[in-house]
């Protein structure tokens, strides 16, 4: 009964997370200050929560300051796909790179070697 509640609980924190998420790319080219709020908001309840950010918008944070980032606004995204490709994001707001691979669902044996 207690674990049906918590995961109840959890699904319902999850979609508040989603909403918030998806609002904060909506309102990010006209308000990016709003977009920004939103994507730490929706950060803070995953924290409180314990519920992870689902995984395609996990990039979208910015290792080094936390903040919510949408490319071409506070983002610079650039594609390399010299054998292993991947992209790689840079926050403006406090510089940090941060290297995606674009296969995530297929293993890639052949690492890039010299
Ligand atoms: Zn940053």
């Amino acid at each position: 009964m207690r674990r049906k509640a918590k995961k109840r609980e959890k699904d319902l924190a999850m979609q508040r997370i989603v909403r918030l998420l998806k609002l904060a790319d909506e309102v990010y080219p006209s308000e990016p200050e709003l977009g920004l709020r939103y994507g730490e908001l929706a950060r803070r309840l995953a924290l409180r929560t314990k519920v992870r950010i689902p995984e395609q918008w996990r990039w979208r944070y910015c290792k080094g300051c936390g903040s919510f980032l949408y490319p071409g606004i506070n983002a610079d995204v650039r594609t390399r796909d010299r054998r292993l490709p991947h992209l790689v994001i840079r926050c403006r707001l406090c510089g940090e790179m941060r290297r995606i691979p674009y296969l995530r669902e297929k293993r890639i044996r052949r690492v890039a070697s010299r």
